[in-house]
């Protein structure tokens, strides 16, 4: 904002290079800023249940000590809290590894039907358990394209996850892949892999925020459901590494679809 009102002020006192100079800084501003916020949420998520968990350890030594039945909810409550903690870390570790190799590290070549169908083996029984009825359709075959296998199984189980999360009560889980003959965003033939399902929804005001880091439409859901507010974030830089696109279609009440849109071969650029 101080970035702003500097800005505004200038163009009649200095000439262009300085307004240039101004924004440049602002830029980097920013780029601080963000990191501060980052910061100060990966604290928050970590303190809150680190003080839940004291809170729990001081109960089970004081007042619950010879109640079986609290101690056994104490614990579960705290084998949770700690379990969504080790996720956390989990999820951060691959976010900087994801983003530091972005661009960089040249990719390999998958295959793509044969990858989606190893994620879905692996996530199978948990939707046939939530009572999710999963429809497959173009991962019959075999077809080669760039990408880092372990990252794009991160890829789509994260969005398959969220499915099931927050789509689950729809009964249904789409996995499609189809060919897009000639893709104008990444200007050439490109692969389509469609999640979709007929859960609640999100509201057009949150699709532009999604997948930044720690954004939730219902935190206290997302957190009673183990989330740590990374996954879509994951999606989006490992979606960027591959050079691909990430498209959201949702609307309230009226279920989700999330595409990845992986280019069919490695780009010169
Ligand atoms: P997390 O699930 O850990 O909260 P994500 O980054 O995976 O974090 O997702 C961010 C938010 O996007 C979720 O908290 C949820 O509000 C929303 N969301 C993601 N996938 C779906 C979906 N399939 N249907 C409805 N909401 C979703």
């Amino acid at each position: 904002i101080a970035a702003d009102i500097t800005v505004a002020r200038l163009p009649s006192a200095l000439g262009r290079g300085a307004t240039v100079a101004v924004l440049d800084r602002s830029v980097a501003e920013e780029a601080e800023q963000m990191r501060r916020d980052f910061v100060a949420n990966v604290s928050h998520e970590l303190k809150t249940p680190l003080t839940a968990m004291i809170g729990f350890i001081e109960t089970l030594r004081g007042p619950a000590r010879d109640d079986a039945r609290a101690r056994d909810r104490f614990l579960d409550i705290m084998e949770r809290e700690a379990a969504r903690m080790n996720r956390l870390v989990s999820d951060l570790l691959s976010l900087s590894r994801v983003q530091a190799e972005e661009r960089r590290r040249p990719l390999g070549q998958v295959d793509l039907p044969l990858l989606l169908r190893g994620v879905l083996a692996t996530m199978d029984q948990g939707a046939r358990a939530a009572g999710v009825a999963v429809e497959t359709r173009g991962i019959a075959g075999s077809q080669r394209v760039p990408g880092d296998p372990d990252q794009l199984v991160q890829v789509f189980q994260n969005l398959i996850e969220n499915a099931l999360k927050y789509g689950g009560q729809g009964g249904y889980l789409g996995i499609s892949m189809r060919r897009i003959d000639h893709e104008p965003l990444l200007r050439g033939p490109a692969w389509a892999v469609e999640i979709r399902d007929r859960g609640e929804g999100i509201e057009g005001m949150h699709l532009p925020r999604l997948t930044e880091r720690f954004y939730r439409v219902d935190a206290h859901r997302s957190r009673a459901q183990g989330g740590t507010g990374l996954g879509l974030a994951i999606v989006k830089h490992i979606v960027n590494r591959h050079r691909g696109r990430l498209r959201i279609d949702s609307a309230r009440g009226q279920g989700s679809a999330f595409t990845v849109i992986l280019p069919e071969s490695a780009s010169r650029g």
